[in-house]
């Protein structure tokens, strides 16, 4: 049997597939199991962050794997020691845990959030806001955090405490900021939800009127952190820190990993036996994400995915087809004048190139590290099949 059949007798079939088999990866380039090469747009799904298979981050991830695979949360590891601490430095944040999504990010987020008001101010204040548009996971919790009706379905009961405001949407916000809010999550660039940037007035609206209340701010990054942007943290082009920001996706270069950040003010809310996660800070992940975060962290690096970014707004801003482009750094939506993302999306996989689509958008989330050679030859079919 071949492997998409194979795949499919025995796979829960609960992704539209393209019907290619990914068979290994070097630098920003990726092979099926034909021998055909791809320049990847995507990162994987923006996870791929170093590319395939980055050498020095297989050198950190193998030698981990042969000192400690994995060890009990009731002991300590050196590597989560080593990873917590710069994580939290590079960041700006007081401390952090570790989980293995975004996902599980989020739902530690949002238990961090309620335990926190219930402690101060005891029960009743427990409503989570969130925007329309937004995507925070697919978890009964975060499903029913995430504002999109699609998502609302089949499911039920969802979990309650879930309220959604339009993104930018100032006078939405302040109606339902009441009694009963303990935290509003956003993401700054909408990611799954079409590519959509916040506006700097309502984020400098959210930040102002959850301060008067003593209502947290939570930043989902799973899609927007670790540089993805051009800044660590998105929340950094708004001159903004929230309380809680989680991690995931690119954040150990393609090995499971989830981070949920805390400032002081939230640092001790999480106390022995009220959270866990069998496998989150597993030891491999976190010799993964300490690469990572070395070459984030390096001179120089964001600046780099500034400049790839402006080369790709400049080189698509000269496509007729193209509406309009959205997103910051490397995290880009091109919104289409009358082609299909989807079709494009296929048509550019036909000739060796990989993107993503979100929403009516082509949505492209390149490795950080990918080359100006290979920005180049990846926009090169990208813009040949707009132009057809
Ligand atoms: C991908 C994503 C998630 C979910 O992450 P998983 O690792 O799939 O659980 C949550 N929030 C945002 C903003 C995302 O982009």
């Amino acid at each position: 049997m071949n492997t998409i059949d194979k795949f499919n007798s025995h796979v829960m079939q609960s992704y539209g597939r393209y019907p290619l088999v990914m068979e290994k990866g070097s630098g920003r380039r990726c092979k099926d199991e034909n021998g055909t090469e791809y320049i990847d747009f995507g990162s994987g799904i923006g996870t791929n962050s170093l590319g395939y298979c980055d050498e020095k981050w297989a050198d950190a991830v193998c030698t981990q794997v042969r000192t400690l695979q994995h060890s009990s949360n009731y002991y300590y590891t050196k590597v989560q020691a080593d990873f917590a601490e710069k994580l939290c430095g590079i960041s700006g944040y007081k401390s952090v845990f570790f989980c293995n999504s975004g996902a599980e990010a989020n739902e530690c987020a949002i238990k961090v959030a309620r335990k926190y008001s219930f402690d101060k101010y005891g029960k009743g204040r427990h409503t989570i806001i969130t925007l329309v548009n937004s995507f925070h996971g697919r978890t009964i919790a975060t499903l029913s955090a995430t504002g999109q009706d699609v998502f609302h379905n089949y499911f039920f009961p969802f979990v309650e405490g879930f309220v959604n405001v339009t993104a930018n949407d100032i006078a939405d916000l302040k109606a339902k900021l009441d009694d009963t809010v303990c935290a509003v999550m956003l993401e700054y660039v909408q990611g799954e939800g079409g590519v959509n940037v916040l506006g700097q007035e309502f984020v400098d609206a959210v930040y102002e009127l959850c301060a008067q209340k003593d209502i947290l701010v939570i930043a989902d990054e799973v899609q927007t952190g670790v540089g993805r942007t051009g800044k660590f943290l998105a929340g950094e082009h708004f001159g903004k820190k929230a309380d809680i920001t989680t991690l995931a996706k690119g954040i150990a270069g393609g090995l499971p990993m989830g981070a949920c950040l805390v400032n002081e003010k939230c640092s001790g809310v999480l106390t022995a036996g009220t959270h866990g996660s069998t496998f989150g800070g597993n030891p491999i992940a976190c010799a993964g994400g300490l690469a990572v975060l070395d070459r984030v962290g390096g001179d120089g690096f964001l600046e780099e995915v500034t400049k790839k970014s402006e080369f790709i707004k400049s080189e698509l801003g000269k496509c007729g087809e193209v509406e309009s482009i959205t997103g910051l750094g490397l995290m880009i939506g091109v919104k289409l004048k009358s082609k299909d993302a989807h079709d494009v999306a296929q048509k550019a996989l036909d000739r060796g190139l990989l993107v993503l689509t979100a929403k009516e958008k082509v949505r492209l989330l390149p490795p950080l590290t990918i080359s100006y050679d290979e920005l180049k030859d990846g926009l090169k079919i990208l813009i040949e099949i707009l132009e057809e």
